[in-house]
């Protein structure tokens, strides 16, 4: 059995950026401006105060990545509120919260969320017809798993 949920046109989009690529993703909002504007957006704590000094535009905020925020992304996704990811990690320094990061792409894949974690594929994404459409996202059935004897 295959399931399916709806992604509406406007889009809840969570962004998140290591220090050292804050300023990649700061660039990549800014000549994305136009578009971001359509969507609801959510990012970690100093990401999303960059954001919308930016943007200018309404940042949902959650706490710091490394205090809790990457994991607060990864419940929100786990619990269908958020649609889509853009998540620029530095792939040359370790993180305090290696974990966090770890957990936060393995929900991504476990929930079919698309993700960027560099400029090339959030150019890809918000190019895509589909940003701007409603969506019928294929879920993977964990009834099996769900309903295993243990
Ligand atoms: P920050 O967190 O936006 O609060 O810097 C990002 C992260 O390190 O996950």
């Amino acid at each position: 059995m295959t399931n399916f949920r709806k992604i509406a046109a406007s889009k809840r989009i969570a962004m998140v950026a290591h220090d050292n690529r804050k300023t990649e993703l700061m660039d990549w909002a800014r000549a994305n401006r136009a578009q971001l504007a359509k969507n609801e957006l959510y990012a970690t704590g100093t990401t999303g105060r960059l954001l919308e000094e930016l943007l200018e535009q309404p940042v949902i905020r959650l706490l710091s990545g490394p205090l809790g925020g990457d994991q607060q992304v990864g419940s929100m996704i786990a619990e269908e509120r958020i649609d889509l990811l853009i998540f620029f990690w530095d792939p040359m320094s370790a993180q305090p919260h290696d974990p966090d990061v770890k957990a936060l792409l393995r929900l991504c894949v476990v929930w079919n969320i698309p993700v960027a974690s560099n400029r090339a594929t959030a150019d890809y994404l918000f190019t895509s017809p589909l940003v701007n459409e409603d969506y019928i996202a294929e879920q993977i059935d964990y009834s099996k798993y769900l309903n295993r004897i243990v």
